[in-house]
């Protein structure tokens, strides 16, 4: 799928990403007039990872991919804060699991009642699963300068990149009418002031 898909352009992904950049200490330092290509390639690819796991899996139940994938999925029923953090749901690789915290959905579910708030938390985690095991790191589609020091150069990805594509991947295979986003709001709204790490993952 390209860029310049239109069902990249007509949801709020390009927004949030560029609120997201604009707000991550490595995404910053993305230069501002390449950032909306940089979340537009990140879109695009979450949505094209979306439409390739549905073709292959037979279904569009990410609870169900991530079955046939083997990766465990665990409703947690632990206190979704850590330090300062809620978190939503997060990914491990070894062994592949990801885990849900029921009180983060549970509350996003309730302000956003006519959405299938668990499953697209499955499928954003089940992105960071294709990537750490199958796609190129989304991350990778910017790389940026973090520090020189005489003849070193210090260079990263941007893992906020990766964040926008995984909430693409979540609106491509589950064919959201909107870019879920900004659901992550919901749970630091209903669950305290901490701050929600970008769609509640952790060590990604
Ligand atoms: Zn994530």
């Amino acid at each position: 799928m390209r860029p310049e898909d239109p069902r990249v352009d007509e949801d709020t992904g390009d927004a949030w990403g560029l609120a997201l950049l604009a707000g991550d200490r490595t995404g910053r330092r993305i230069a501002r007039d390449d950032r909306r290509a940089a979340v537009r390639a990140a879109l695009a690819a979450g949505i094209r990872a979306a439409l390739c796991c549905r073709a292959a899996h037979e279904t569009a139940d990410p609870v169900r991919i991530a079955a046939q994938a083997g990766v465990d999925v665990i409703w947690s029923t632990d206190s979704p804060a850590l330090g300062s953090m809620v978190r939503i749901a997060e990914y491990a690789p070894r062994p592949a699991t990801i885990r849900v915290f029921m009180e983060s959905v549970r509350a996003i579910q309730s302000a956003a009642c006519a959405l299938p708030v668990p499953e697209i938390y499955v499928a954003h985690e089940l992105f960071h699963h294709l990537e750490a095991t199958a796609l190129r790191p989304v991350s990778d589609l910017a790389r940026v300068t973090l520090a020189r020091l005489g003849p070193w150069t210090w260079r990263s990805g941007v893992h906020a990149l990766s964040e926008i594509a995984a909430h693409a991947f979540a609106q491509g295979l589950l064919d959201l009418p909107c870019f879920p986003g900004a659901l992550d709001r919901l749970a630091r709204a209903a669950l305290g002031t901490g701050d929600v790490p970008s769609a509640g993952t952790r060590g990604r």
